[in-house]
């Protein structure tokens, strides 16, 4: 099992195995890549590319993937999965970020969700191609994906979304697919609370039945901007961890703005003697494994 942390800011808080730098969020804004760091790159999402071309964005008949538009879970705007600027530049910059870092981590590699896209690029390629929607959506998906992976000579993981039943028809992604091409997947499960463990380790179980590669869960510790008031607990966090880990994921990334937030959980939680002793009684090896790292953080506390 491996730890690490995902942060937006260049910072490697110590006591974790390695660090994921978010060098490219859905912002669109770009961050210079460490060597000593994995960069993650969010390659559709991308309000700057849609505010420099507002033509570029994803189409569906519940209207465009803009932030904003409720029909959707979208908190970005998103380009258009096959629209090739953006695509050939893509390529590039991950490329160039795969040479300056430790490889790269992708996320929003797929369709903007349900319905994405309709566009006239996207129906003439979907009326050209002889295949169903779905299908033609799937084989854009994977195609790229093995256009970067060309690309990509170190390390490729692909984040996925917390969704192991419909991501084909909401993405374009099918898991299988995917295998081919990735080292490791990421499945993030984002939240601001984890209150009810038992949901999240049912979503593990399911992933950790479908995925033929190794597979990390993201969890969200204390993100940009928030309120130390709306972000969840380091009793959640532990409790979710550890009930992911005997669910079988193969490792853990905790998301912060910066490496301080990620300091402060670790204090908490090495703080939480009492839980971490009852959590000992949650499961075998893993969970073990699992304690036995948090426990690690009391020496550089
Ligand atoms: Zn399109």
């Amino acid at each position: 099992m491996k730890f690490g942390t995902y942060t937006f800011q260049p910072e490697k808080a110590q006591g974790f195995d390695f660090h994921v730098l978010r060098v490219k969020p859905e912002t669109g804004i770009r961050l210079q890549p460490a060597q000593d760091m994995y960069s993650n790159i969010a390659v559709f999402a991308d309000n700057v590319a849609v505010r420099n071309h507002p033509d570029w964005i994803s189409q569906s008949p519940l209207g465009p993937a803009k932030m904003g538009n409720n029909n959707y879970n979208i908190y970005w705007d998103v380009v258009c999965a096959t629209q090739p600027e953006h695509r050939a530049e893509q390529l590039n910059y991950i490329a160039d970020v795969d040479k300056h870092s430790l490889g790269v981590w992708l996320n929003s590699q797929y369709f903007a969700d349900h319905g994405h896209c309709i566009c006239p690029r996207c129906n003439e390629l979907w009326k050209k191609s002889g295949l169903s929607w779905l299908e033609w959506r799937r084989k854009e998906v994977t195609d790229y994906i093995a256009q970067i992976r060309e690309k990509v000579k170190k390390e490729l993981v692909l984040c996925i979304q917390p969704d192991p039943v419909s991501s084909y028809e909401r993405y374009g992604v099918d898991f299988d697919d995917l295998a081919k091409y990735a080292d490791a997947f990421n499945v993030v499960m984002f939240s601001k609370n984890y209150a009810t463990p038992w949901y999240w380790e049912t979503l593990a179980r399911g992933f950790k039945k479908l995925l033929k590669k190794p597979f990390y869960i993201s969890f969200y510790v204390f993100g940009p901007g928030d309120n130390p008031k709306d972000v969840p607990s380091a009793s959640e966090l532990l409790t979710v961890s550890v009930r992911c880990a005997r669910a079988g994921a193969d490792g853990f990334l905790y998301l912060t703005d910066n490496a301080s937030q990620i300091r402060d959980f670790q204090k908490v939680a090495v703080e939480k003697v009492e839980l971490r002793e009852r959590l000992r009684s949650y499961g075998g090896q893993p969970v073990q494994e699992f304690l036995d790292f948090v426990a690690s953080w009391q020496k550089i506390m």
